[in-house]
């Protein structure tokens, strides 16, 4: 689905569906971001929990900076996992590229 990172390909190279179907097709790709920042963040928080134990900014600091690292990871899975949401809520049709 990418060309490199941060920039997709518009169509699939091996089968070439069209991966906008709509403008704004991406907008719940947003929403699949957060809930994957979200428990990614809350993973980071019980790891530090778990090992270091350190001050409230020691959390934050930890959560932060992991989010940051993985943001590029978590745009792409982002996108990705969208796809094979709206595949299986609204399946494209034979003739739909
Ligand atoms: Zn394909």
């Amino acid at each position: 689905m990418f060309r490199k990172p941060l920039r997709m390909y518009e169509d699939c190279p091996h089968c070439g569906i069209h991966f906008e179907r709509e403008d704004g097709y991406f907008m719940m790709s947003v929403f699949v971001g957060y809930v994957m920042s979200f428990i990614i963040g809350v993973a980071v928080v019980i790891a530090l929990y778990l090992t270091i134990r350190p001050s409230i900014w020691g959390y934050l600091i930890g959560a932060t900076v992991a989010l940051v690292l993985l943001s590029p990871l978590i745009f792409h899975y982002a996108r990705v996992i969208w796809l094979y949401i709206d595949q299986l809520l609204d399946p494209r049709r034979e003739n739909e590229k």
